[in-house]
């Protein structure tokens, strides 16, 4: 049995509320090679899960709302150069068919109503189209972003975003360090709309500038949700964990994932994968190997890994599939995450694609047909 770390209660202050729902951007990034992103590799797997890519919509008790990334712009084509020609060589394939604003159209809402635009960082598959919203929304960025990456293309011929991005935009470049500057479970926080409901947290690594966010999602009790960007690209590389260990028998939500009948998972399969890769059951399936700067990555994780083992804190990040078919998505918010359980729901999914036995299950006739290469 896995020792768990005792643990000090988060203290995070209170605060008001905010709505915050999940947009499926309709971008999809599929055929990654696991190696590309992550190791140790896991045998007969050599492909990632397709990624969907999802943008968040932030609305506080007073109506201010804002975008917390934009997915990928459908005319990817005028993307900055340096970006496009990365694309054109790259082995994996990308698709969108729609950008955001077209999807808060469908639903009544409108560009001019959000304020603000939050980059969690400059990938091509967060910055979206800002030119498609008025110049009255600004667009936020983390530390060190504007040295890093601007003037966007054509002035710099190696910038990740186009100038275009921002004309006539108000950039808000978040300092952590700044007067009232705060610290919730070790990372630097700043309180976005200063009532407590929406705190940008410093979480570099991945990407210079990269940011994640908490949304309080309800009062009294406290929950949040953490956006976690792209802190993982899998869950893999966040759980399991010395704090979240993976438990003896793991329930699958046989609604939302047939694996051939099965409804469990035994955790002592897990302990065998890890032990065949030399990793022990309460370290993570995988450590990144792919960001700007790995011992940040690392370091950001494993505070993000404190994070998930707060059963009132559900961590959900950019692109991560299993909680698609689990939770509402827009224009519904899922504040109700707790009550509904889709943290528990979703969060040993992931292993569906790993377990040699689950794998397995899937290709079996009643499974739900999902063949790794
Ligand atoms: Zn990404």
């Amino acid at each position: 049995m896995i020792q768990i770390e005792s643990l000090p209660p988060l203290t995070i202050p209170s605060g008001r509320t905010a709505s915050v729902s999940l947009i499926d951007t309709t971008c999809t990034i599929d055929h990654i090679d696991v190696h590309y992103l992550v190791g140790p590799p896991v045998e007969g797997v050599s492909k990632l899960p397709c990624m969907p890519v999802y943008s968040f919509l932030v609305e506080n008790l007073t109506g201010r709302k804002v975008l917390f990334d934009l997915g990928l712009r459908k005319d990817r084509q005028n993307l900055a150069p340096f970006v496009t020609a990365s694309l054109a060589k790259a082995s994996f394939e990308v698709n969108a068919t729609k950008d955001v604003p077209e999807i808060l159209a469908e639903h009544g809402y409108r560009v001019q109503d959000i304020e603000a635009i939050i980059w969690s960082h400059q990938h091509w598959d967060h910055t979206g189209d800002p030119s498609c919203f008025p110049d009255s929304v600004k667009l936020v960025v983390g530390p060190g972003f504007q040295k890093a990456y601007m003037p966007g293309a054509p002035a710099r011929k190696d910038s990740p975003i186009s100038e275009s991005d921002y004309r006539g935009k108000e950039i808000v470049e978040i300092n952590f360090d700044q007067q009232g500057g705060t610290r919730l479970s070790g990372f630097k926080a700043h309180d976005y709309f200063e009532d407590g409901s929406l705190y940008l947290l410093d979480a570099p690594g991945h990407a210079v500038g990269h940011i994640m966010a908490l949304v309080r999602t309800t009062a009294d009790p406290d929950t949040f949700v953490c956006l976690g960007a792209d802190a993982v690209h899998d869950t893999g590389e966040l759980r399991p964990s010395k704090y979240v260990p993976v438990p003896e028998s793991i329930p699958f939500p046989s609604h939302t994932h047939m694996l051939g009948g099965m409804t469990a998972c035994p955790g002592v399969w897990v302990e065998h994968l890890q032990a065949e890769r030399g990793r022990t059951p309460d370290q993570s399936l995988f450590v990144t190997v792919h960001n700007h700067s790995i011992p940040d990555a690392l370091d950001t994780i494993s505070k993000l890994q404190r994070l998930d083992c707060d059963s009132n804190i559900f961590v959900v990040y950019s692109h991560d599939e299993a909680l698609k078919g689990v939770l509402d998505e827009f224009p519904r918010t899922f504040n109700r995450w707790k009550q509904m359980g889709w943290d528990k729901q979703s969060r040993w999914l992931f292993l569906r694609h790993y377990v040699p036995e689950l794998r397995a299950a899937k290709s079996q006739p009643g499974g739900n047909g999902i063949e790794r290469a």
